[in-house]
């Protein structure tokens, strides 16, 4: 058993980012910078080999990587009863009626107020997530992070782990070697057209259009739509990988603005493991009184890490915060019998006390996560509760605009409305239309006949909305220029009601 390292690095001796390496030794030693044009102005493309790995992280991400794909794939197919003038698939954007249905959540175009509490949510959700370990999101659930994953997966399955892959592509191309990748993109392009196949399934009956689809009597736009999705999946995915992560994504960059020191990141912990050497080296130092780090040199955090990064470097935008490399190193660790976390998820500010010999400390709660916390609980409560509370019916009112009001041969004043009813539920319903504000005035319903008792019923069909045009005359007094005026349905059988506000103009 190897005994773990005592000893303690200076601040001085803290690892900078490679690049930044480069420019301090290039200034120290006094030495002009390279001629401007031997610089070259894009850093030329490596192939990363990941390698495979197994530990904590690894199985963490596995976990997401099934439930979120078996999420997108399988959701369209999952039924759900909503009676029988509704459709009964469990997620559907069902673009011709103008419905989003999920479960039994249904949002109308007029409420789409609860997209932007989602887009809300979603970015508070990020920001907290950042604040707490930062980039997790691209490192288990942004989409391009999981799919790549996938891909990820197929090529160790066709091709062979790391070192196999990397033999067989340095020497020359045999048959087996072209058949191999001939089945590579063969499995990629079909989870791309999968991929592309499951996206247009969210947006009619999924059973039918999935006959359709093989029957070839699909709409065109779905053929389409097919095809794009697949195009960009397969380069997306098995193509440009970290490549989108690096250059493409903006996410990284406001990432870096909005992140603190307290923020946990993945943190190699260099005053445990430098300086670094082999494990034998360590040894023959430590029993001379030598300093010696517990990091062995050994490569396998670069060797596992999707997009080639060496987190040893310190912190690195190409870094998604996957956790792969603590997984790689705890394994190297676990067999040289030396204590895991030498990369963890960690802070700067632990490096540094622990330094200075003081006691690490996490501080998850801070003033921005506890106003994330807050903001998300907010939004959050508000849309469940007006989803919870929200009316079956509703009423909108639009007024003429030319003209905005008619003077008759007889004196009196008349204002022209188009009303929009809504009818949530799926049964057919009854309303009455009520009118408040211009007390001697006259309502005329354009093309409905009106009931024995003189008030007009206004008939909606389930899940439907109607409109209908009144003329409103006033008979009275000659109104203000504007008179606040009240618009209001009852539903004949429940008696359930909803307003709309509308101004009577005069001259
Ligand atoms: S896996 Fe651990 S021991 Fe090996 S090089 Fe990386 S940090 Fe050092
Ligand atoms: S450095 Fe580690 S955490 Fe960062 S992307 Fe690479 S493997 Fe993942």
């Amino acid at each position: 058993m190897i005994a773990p390292a005592t000893h303690t690095v200076s601040l001085d001796q803290a690892p900078a980012a490679p690049g930044l390496a480069r420019l301090v030794a290039a200034a120290e030693v006094g030495s002009p910078p390279p001629p401007e044009e031997e610089i070259p102005l894009y850093a030329p493309r490596r192939q990363i080999y990941p390698q495979s790995v197994h530990g904590t992280f690894r199985r963490i991400k596995t976990a997401v990587l099934v439930v979120s794909l078996g999420i997108y794939y399988l959701l369209p197919f999952v039924r759900w009863d909503r009676g029988p003038n509704a459709p009964s698939q469990a997620a559907l954007l069902d673009l011709p009626n103008h419905r989003f249905y999920l479960f039994f959540i249904e949002i109308w175009p007029q409420e789409v107020y609860y997209f932007t509490g989602l887009l809300i949510l979603a970015a508070i959700g990020l920001f907290l997530m950042n604040a707490i370990a930062g980039r997790v999101w691209c490192g288990y659930l942004c989409p391009q992070t999981v799919w790549t994953d996938l891909f990820f997966a197929i090529e160790r399955l066709v091709e062979g782990d790391r070192r196999e892959h990397m033999q067989r592509d340095r020497q020359k191309w045999t048959v087996e070697t072209y058949a191999r990748k001939a089945v590579k993109h063969f499995l990629w392009l079909m989870v791309a057209w999968w991929t592309g196949g499951a996206w247009v399934l969210y947006f009619a009956d999924a059973p039918t259009l999935v006959k359709q689809l093989a029957t070839g009597q699909a709409p065109f736009v779905a053929y389409a739509w097919i095809g794009i999705l697949t195009f960009t999946t397969y380069t997306l995915a098995g193509h440009m990988r970290e490549q989108v992560c690096l250059y493409m994504c903006p996410w990284p960059r406001i990432q870096a603005a909005l992140t603190d020191e307290y923020a946990l990141n993945v943190t190699y912990r260099y005053d445990r493991g430098e300086p670094r050497c082999s494990a034998k080296k360590a040894e023959q130092l430590r029993v001379q009184g030598q300093p010696a780090g517990d990091c062995v040199d050994c490569l396998q955090c670069v060797h596992v890490c999707p997009t080639g990064v060496d987190i040893r470097g310190g912190a690195d935008l190409g870094c998604i915060q996957c956790g792969l490399c603590i997984d790689a190193c705890d394994n190297v660790m676990s067999k040289l019998g030396r204590a895991t976390g030498l990369i963890a998820f960690d802070t700067d500010i632990n490096i540094k006390r622990r330094l200075e010999g003081q006691q690490p400390f996490f501080k998850l709660l801070r003033m921005r996560t506890a106003l994330y916390a807050f903001i998300i609980a907010v939004a959050g409560g508000v849309m469940l509760y007006t989803l919870a509370t929200r009316d079956s019916e509703g009423i909108s009112v639009i007024h003429d605009r030319n003209p905005m009001f008619v003077r008759l041969s007889d004196g009196a004043l008349r204002n022209g409305y188009t009303i929009r009813i809504v009818n949530k539920r799926l049964k057919r319903r009854e309303f009455i239309l009520g009118f408040d504000g211009v007390p001697a005035s006259l309502i005329d319903f354009v093309g409905l006949p009106p009931r024995d008792d003189g008030q007009m019923l206004i008939d909606v069909g389930p899940d439907q909305t109607r409109e209908v045009r009144i003329l409103v005359t006033d008979y009275g007094a000659p109104p203000p220029t504007s008179t606040r005026v009240v618009f209001r349905i009852t539903d004949v059988a429940t008696g359930e009601q909803s307003d709309a506000r509308d101004h009577f103009f005069g001259p």
